[in-house]
Parts: structure tokens; C-alpha cells; sequence
């Protein structure tokens, strides 16, 4: 026991991990978040890895509105929200998301990651329990893991398995079940089968929580989300979503649920009550970036072309992808150390992308996850179909055109 070994132990972890080509680095960006983005040492190009679905990451009215925000009720809070940290701000864009979602009411967080780690703890005992699709999100794992309740997890979109393990949690007794799944899967660009899900989880008297934060903003009529999307909007019981991707990509997360529900995570969440309160600026953008997503059925019709157009593309080339009716499309590579070299072959093409690896995704799945956006247009699309062709046959991933 003593203190070299344990950074002995850390380096031989770090160690391990750039052995096995898993090592992800940062690239620095000195541009805005946008379509095309500046980085460092490289130069301009193409990004298509941002979660900026709706190209509102730099969009003129949004930062308008944090910077009118600023001026007018400053930088900071200094307070969690109920001490004397909740501007009537707060509560106006928790309305807008309310209204948005559909629930009674939402409560804000600073991220969705702590809206996923808050909202089981309160809500469910050790006599309950979760049933969580495989795939999901790690913040709903975590959260997960901070309540008592019993945990089942589900093969991801089995239903099959969804109602085997609802059926042994009603044999085990449980008093209240809650099924939780992503509303879109963001390493594979799936939607969960929320239709399914809402049916069974009327016959075993389930709740259903969905994270949708790869579906605000975009998804479903005027961007309301994967439950809108599907038509089961009143029946699925809480939302979880960010203000981080669609949204602006600032930051900032919420539950949307009934109001009991919201109103005991304001007595009990402990992300809530023990974290600082969103800022000015994030809420004056939100609170514009919402209005903008309502109304931007041309900016939605541009992201649903773009995926369209780039899915056909490299389909025809022979990239084998993943996922299915959503911008995020993965290209699936296999080896972790040919993604990532792919990824550099396409950066020096002009194309930003990045290479997911173990442990975001399972060992030997490595991709390139590709995420459209509506800033490209459709030029940009082929643009970056060419580049994958041209990396993509250097490689031998793909035949390539004689
Ligand atoms: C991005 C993401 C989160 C975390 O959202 P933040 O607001 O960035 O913390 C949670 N769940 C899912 C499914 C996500 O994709």
C-alpha cells in the first residue's frame, strides 16, 4: 500500500489503453460551433460529428438573446435554485419546455446528465424496480445505480426481453415498475420502439421514461420528440432531455413530467438542490433557441434531406452504416485503430468526424459516427460522401470505383 504504486496503477492504465488503440485525443477548435469549424493546426472543414442538428449553435438571434440576458440580470446566480438562485426566467423556459414537451410542468438541471442521475433516486425504492434498455445513455446507468430500486436491463429494442423482465420483476413482486429507454440510440442512430414499449407497459401498469436528447428539437412534429413522433406523447411519464445539442448546444438539461413529479424533484433531486442554478445567458438562449426549434419546420426539412441524401451516398459506395430515420448515421469500421485512421484520412480530406471506440461502444464495433446537421447543404453532402470513397478505398473498407 502506498502512493507510488497507485500512480504506478494509473500510467499502467493509461498505458494499457494506448496499447489497444483506444486512446481518444481532443482536437482544439478556434472557430464557432458551426457547419464548417476551424481547427487548430488543420484548418477549415466540414464538421459532421456535432450534436448542433439544427445549426443553431451559433445562430445571431440566440446569442442576441444570452447577451440581452447578461445585461440585464447579470453573469452568475451564485445560489442553487432554492436558496435565492430562481429568476423568473427559470421559470418561464421551464413553461416553454413544459409546453413544448407536453407535461405539466419541467424542472431545469445543469446538464441532462444530472437530470438522469436525479431522477430515479426519488421517484423509486428498494420495493420498485427499473427496467433499462442495454444501450442506454451512461448517465442513465449512473442514475440508475443512486436508487434502490431493483435494476432489470433488456436486450436494446427487444421487446420480447423488454416483457421477460417486466413479467420477473411483477414475480419478484415489485410495486411499482418504471421502464426506461434512450429515445434514440446515439451510437447506432436507432429510435427506441416507444409504441411497443407504451403497449406493454400498459399491460404490466409500467411507467415509461424516455431521454430524448437526440430528438428535441428535431424529431416529430415542430422538433417535440420521439414520443410526439410516435403518437404516444400522453402516455410516456417523464422526458428527459438537454439544452446541449438541437437546442443551441449550450448547456443545461430537464425533467418534464406531472407536476407531482416535478414538484418532488424540486424537494428532492440532490443534482437540484445541491448544484448551482443555470445561468442568465443560457436561459435567455434557451428560451429563444425553443422558439426557433417550434417554428423551424425549414431547418428540420434541411436535416431530414442532408441524412436522406448522405445515407443513399454511401450506401451506393458500400459503407456498411448503422441506424435508420435519424441524422446520426455510423459507419461501421470494425477495428478501433482503423476507425481512428480513417478519421484522420478524412480530416486531411476537409472532413471533421471522430472515431468511437471501446468503451463508448462494444470492442470490435469501432465507427465513425457521422451526425448531419442543418447548416450543410446538399453540396457539402457530397462533398463529404467523396471524401469517405476516397479514405474508404485507401483503406480497403470499400471497393472503390474503377
Ligand atoms: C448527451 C446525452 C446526455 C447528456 O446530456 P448533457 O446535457 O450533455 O449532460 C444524456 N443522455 C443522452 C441520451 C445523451 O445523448
Amino acid at each position: 500500500m502506498s502512493r507510488t504504486s497507485f500512480y504506478e496503477a494509473v500510467d499502467e492504465t493509461l498505458s494499457t489503453i494506448r496499447a489497444e488503440g483506444l486512446w481518444k485525443s481532443e482536437r482544439e477548435i478556434t472557430s464557432p460551433q458551426a457547419g464548417t469549424v476551424t481547427v487548430a493546426g488543420v484548418g477549415e472543414v466540414m464538421n459532421l460529428c456535432a450534436n448542433n442538428y439544427l445549426g443553431l449553435a451559433d445562430n445571431a438571434e440566440i446569442m442576441a438573446a444570452a447577451h440581452d440576458t447578461i445585461e440585464r440580470y447579470g453573469y452568475g446566480m451564485a445560489s442553487v435554485r432554492f436558496i435565492c438562485g430562481t429568476l423568473d426566467l427559470h421559470r418561464v423556459v421551464e413553461a416553454d419546455i413544459a409546453d413544448y414537451i407536453g407535461t405539466d410542468d419541467a424542472i431545469l438541471f445543469a446538464a441532462c446528465f444530472d437530470a438522469n442521475a436525479a431522477v430515479f433516486e426519488p421517484l423509486l425504492a428498494a420495493e420498485d424496480a427499473v427496467i433499462s434498455d442495454s444501450l442506454n445513455h451512461a448517465s442513465i446507468i449512473d442514475g440508475i445505480r443512486l436508487c434502490k430500486a431493483q435494476r432489470y436491463r433488456f436486450a436494446t429494442r427487444d421487446m420480447a426481453d423488454l416483457e421477460s423482465k417486466l413479467a420477473e420483476a411483477a414475480a419478484a413482486g415489485a410495486r411499482h415498475t418504471m421502464i426506461v429507454t434512450d429515445g434514440v440510440f446515439s451510437m447506432d442512430g436507432y429510435l427506441a420502439d416507444l409504441p411497443s414499449i407504451c403497449e406493454i407497459a400498459d399491460r404490466f401498469g409500467s411507467l415509461v421514461m424516455v431521454d430524448d436528447c437526440h430528438a428535441t428539437g428535431f424529431i416529430g412534429p415542430q422538433g417535440r420528440g420521439t414520443p410526439w413522433f410516435h403518437g404516444v406523447q400522453d402516455r410516456v411519464d417523464i422526458v428527459t432531455s438537454t439544452l446541449g445539442k438541437a437546442l443551441g448546444g449550450a448547456m443545461g438539461g430537464f425533467i418534464a413530467a406531472r407536476q407531482s413529479v416535478v414538484d418532488l424533484m424540486r424537494q428532492r433531486a440532490r443534482p437540484y438542490l445541491f448544484s448551482n442554478a443555470l445561468t442568465p445567458a443560457l436561459l435567455g438562449g434557451a428560451h429563444k433557441a425553443l422558439e426557433i426549434a417550434r417554428t423551424g419546420d425549414g431547418l428540420r426539412a434541411q436535416l431530414e434531406m442532408n441524412a436522406a441524401r448522405f445515407r443513399a451516398g454511401m450506401t451506393a459506395a458500400g459503407f456498411e452504416l448503422s441506424g435508420q430515420g435519424h441524422p446520426i448515421i455510423p459507419v461501421m469500421i470494425g477495428d478501433a485503430s482503423v476507425a481512428t485512421d480513417m478519421a484522420e484520412r478524412l480530416l486531411s480530406e476537409g472532413i471533421y468526424v471522430t472515431a468511437f471506440s471501446f468503451p463508448v461502444v462494444p470492442r470490435g464495433t469501432a465507427r465513425i459516427r457521422t451526425q448531419m446537421n442543418a447548416a450543410h447543404t446538399s453540396e457539402d453532402v457530397d462533398r463529404a460522401i467523396e471524401a469517405f470513397v476516397a479514405a474508404g478505398t485507401e483503406l480497403g473498407l470499400i471497393e472503390g470505383f474503377a
